[in-house]
């Protein structure tokens, strides 16, 4: 979302380049309604950080999904965008179809991946990616984990029930406690 600076202007969607996906587009109209909304009730805007009027996601947990087979799905920094942006980063990779018993239930064969990203000095992530089949329907909960910037510490107790996929979490969990090195900064 981006207003010029009299602030009678708002750009949403493609048009200003930040995030190219129709989500996106919708959650930067649902802020820029809040923000009008607010500035016609003569309220101050909160742009901080994940303030009610600032389109934070759109740089920090964007979420996205390729409609591929096996489908391939992320949210927030790859490794090495978090890498660029200065982060402590510790990269956590699962087999999903080795290590997770509910993906072996869900399809014979099962095949795929999921790579934590970590923000090694905070103890948050900064980013999930899954692939693999039905894998989309993981997304959400990432997203959730890095847009809330939810402490590792905390997802322990965040209990995915057996026997799903959704104990992947657990095994990312276990390999981040038992390897946990910071790999790089900047
Ligand atoms: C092949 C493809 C697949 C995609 N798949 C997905 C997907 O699965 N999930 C996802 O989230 N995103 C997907 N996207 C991206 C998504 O389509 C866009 O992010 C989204 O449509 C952007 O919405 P928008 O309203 O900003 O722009 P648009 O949808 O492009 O709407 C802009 C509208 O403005 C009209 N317009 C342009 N100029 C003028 C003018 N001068 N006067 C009047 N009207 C004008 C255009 O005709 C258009 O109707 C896909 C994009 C493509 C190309």
């Amino acid at each position: 979302m981006r207003g010029v600076d009299d602030g009678w202007l708002y750009a949403l969607g493609d048009v200003n380049r930040h995030a190219l996906l129709t989500h996106q587009g919708k959650y930067q109209a649902r802020i820029a309604g809040a923000a009008i909304g607010a500035r016609a009730a003569g309220q101050l805007l909160d742009t901080s950080a994940w303030g009610a009027h600032a389109t934070t996601a759109d740089s920090r947990a964007v979420p996205q999904v390729f409609f591929c087979d096996p489908e391939a799905v992320a949210v927030g920094l790859s490794a090495e965008q978090a890498e660029q942006s200065g982060y402590g980063v510790q990269v956590v990779d699962v087999d999903l179809g080795q290590a997770v018993a509910g993906a072996k239930l869900y399809a014979d064969g099962y095949r795929g991946w999921a790579r934590m990203v970590v923000d090694a000095d905070h103890g948050t992530l900064l980013g999930m990616t899954f692939v693999g089949p039905g894998v989309s329907e993981l997304l959400h909960s990432a997203t959730v984990a890095v847009a809330g910037q939810v402490p590792i510490d905390r997802l322990w107790h965040a209990v995915p029930c057996f026997p799903t996929i959704s104990e992947v979490w657990l095994r990312l969990l276990e390999t981040y406690r038992d390897t946990s090195t910071t790999t790089s900064r900047r």
